[in-house]
């Protein structure tokens, strides 16, 4: 059967989860009243299914190449894209002032969940745009708002970010990209980056590139590093694409999954660039892009587990192999084994998308309110969605393999194909190690309030639930507890011993979380419903594991570096 958009999900926690009444109650996002959101979500998820998915095969069989300098997409994605571009949907959330809809950045996670489930190779191209225009409302003069936003948003131009180059990957302040100053006031910029996603489309009437590189003057490290726009080609006095700037594609990747979406390696040779933001302060008008762009990793983690649990449920229901335990199911969903991976993915998904939905709820109340709690909040949660969406992404994807059994294998069924795209997402935006030291040290800088302010709530919703859902209920409550006394404890550890328990830190934060989200969807929906059987679920089986997750992150580093490089020869 093909990619269905998960819209009851989407509305049920926007209306009973994440509490998204609060944002559309604010007077920045009064416009999002319920039929907007309605409309929003019906017609992008009508696009995923019938526009959007049907070209994700052909993205994998027939990748993007490179011919003659330029980019060839995949068959079927120009006209994907248009339809995308043509129904406003590049980025509903820029701002009104130059032709965006305003809308909170909620919904556009929600659509862009939708998008990545249906294919993400394509998804890939509108969030690196919605990244960018974030990034020049933010910090770019009039004159470049002016000249690029309106093209950006319609999507008649896409946006890329170009931060890495061969020794400068997790350490950007390792690049050697330079900007020279020209005596009109642009810069000449040189240097080559790699990786860049959508570097260049026969689809875009321009492409622009945000470039990171350092200024004459620049110091070594991050703290050196300004931000520069620049054009495929520069637009003429009409605005339009002109003269073509001194960039171009040197090479196009082999890639494991995404075959679909262009990674390229980008030379710039004095290309014509423009300051965006204050010299030397290029790392954070870039974290502006970074930070959108990690929830939006998050939810393609999360729209990947969607596609991939739809199909191996179906696979599960049409599958017939030995006597199942359960007589009303002949097929393969009878057998417990088969029942328990797929309850346990689609507790999965549900959790990770309740904990990228509240972030994405958490942005839009610091947007709307300037509430440093609510900013607090977003801050710390964008780690978490970053990296769990994404780990999700591929234990579901993989599980969605598993299911297929022999067939899983065979690239035919697809589902390898879920487990190959989704496989990049736990590593680029910062890889889900570099996520979880954001979180241990960054996000703790502000003597853990953030996190503790959560706890808090996650106490209060076990409290709610204690007549309706007793048992679930002391759970959640205990694991919160749990949770707390760790992070006391963490707080008292250095920064090596943080570092060492980072990752477990955040998964099991992320499962409580997730437990927290389940009994709240349990509680609306009222006990004995498939929401309550499904919290069961998550609460009993998933969540546990923070215990042993939680002991990790108590060990520090010592065991780990009692074992020396030597010892740990192959
Ligand atoms: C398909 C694809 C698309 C991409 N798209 C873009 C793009 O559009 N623009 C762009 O600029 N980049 C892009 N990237 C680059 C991507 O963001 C980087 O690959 C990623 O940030 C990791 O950098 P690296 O590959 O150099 O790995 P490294 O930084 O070398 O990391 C290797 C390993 O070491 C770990 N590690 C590194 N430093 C530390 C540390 N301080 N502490 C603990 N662990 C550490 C990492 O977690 C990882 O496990 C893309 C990459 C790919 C593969």
């Amino acid at each position: 059967m093909p990619f269905r958009a998960p819209l009851s999900d989407l509305r049920f926690l926007l209306d009973h989860v994440v509490d998204f009444a609060q944002v559309s109650g604010t007077d920045r996002f009064a416009d999002a009243t319920p039929e907007t959101v309605d409309a929003v979500l019906g017609e992008a998820g009508r696009l995923a299914s019938e526009v959007i998915a049907p070209v994700n095969r052909a993205g994998d069989k027939v990748p993007a190449r490179l011919e003659n300098g330029i980019v060839r997409t995949s068959p079927g994605f120009a006209e994907a894209y248009a339809a995308m571009a043509e129904g406003g949907w590049v980025a509903i959330a820029a701002g009104t002032a130059h032709g965006g809809m305003g809308l909170p950045l909620t919904l556009a996670s929600a659509v862009n969940d939708m998008f990545s489930g249906a294919c993400l190779a394509l998804q890939l191209n509108p969030l690196l745009t919605q990244g960018q225009i974030e990034a020049l409302e933010h910090h770019a003069d009039d004159r470049l708002k002016a000249l690029y936003l309106p093209k950006l948003i319609s999507g008649e131009w896409g946006g890329t970010m170009n931060l890495t180059e061969p020794q400068a990957g997790s350490d950007v302040g390792a690049l050697r990209s330079k900007a020279e100053p020209n005596e009109d006031g642009s810069y000449a910029i040189t240097g080559q980056k790699i990786y860049i996603t959508w570097g260049d489309t026969d689809f875009q009437a321009n492409t622009v590139h945000l470039v990171l590189a350092r200024l004459p003057d620049g110091a070594p490290g991050t703290a050196g590093i300004s931000l520069f726009l620049v054009p495929k080609f520069l637009p003429d006095a009409a605005g339009k694409p002109g003269l073509r700037n001194s960039l171009h594609v040197v090479s196009l990747e082999h890639k494991l999954g995404i075959h679909g979406s262009p990674t390229c390696v980008m030379q710039f040779d004095g290309a014509k660039g423009w300051l965006v933001g204050a010299p030397h302060k290029g790392m954070a008008a870039m974290f502006t892009m970074m930070n959108n762009a990690r929830l939006g990793v998050g939810l393609q983690g999360v729209g990947v587990a969607e596609a991939a649990y739809q199909q191996a449920y179906d696979y599960a229901m049409t599958r017939q192999q030995g006597r199942t335990a359960d007589p009303g199911s002949p097929t393969i969903i009878g057998h417990a084994d088969v029942r328990r991976m797929l309850a346990t993915m689609k507790a999965q998904v549900f959790s990770a998308r309740a904990i990228c939905l509240s972030c994405a709820v958490a942005i839009d109340m610091g947007t709307a309110t300037d509430d440093p709690a609510w900013k607090a909040r977003a801050a710390f949660l964008t780690p978490i969605a970053k990296a769990y969406g994404t780990d999700v992404g591929v234990a579901v994807a993989s599980d969605g393999v598993q299911i297929h059994g022999g067939m899983g294998f065979i690239e035919e069924t697809g589902a390898a194909q879920f487990l190959r795209d989704v496989r990049i997402t736990p590593i680029y935006e910062g890889t889900n190690g570099i996520q979880a030291m954001d979180l241990v040290a960054r996000k703790m800088m502000d003597n853990g309030e953030a996190a503790f302010r959560l706890l808090r709530e996650i106490e209060m919703g076990a409290a709610a639930a204690r007549t309706g859902l007793p048992d679930l209920a002391e759970d959640v409550w205990q694991a919160g507890e749990t949770l707390r006394e760790a992070t006391e404890a963490l707080l008292t550890q250095d920064m090596t011993d943080r570092f060492a328990g980072a990752v477990p830190y955040l998964r099991a934060f992320a499962l409580v979380l997730g437990g927290h989200f389940h009994l709240k969807a349990a509680l609306a929906e009222g006990a004995n419903g498939p929401r309550s059987a499904l919290a069961r679920v998550a609460i009993r089986r998933l969540m546990p594991d923070h215990l042993g997750l939680l002991a990790q992150m108590r060990l520090g580093a010592g065991d780990l570096f009692a074992l020396s490089a030597e010892d740990l020869a192959a």
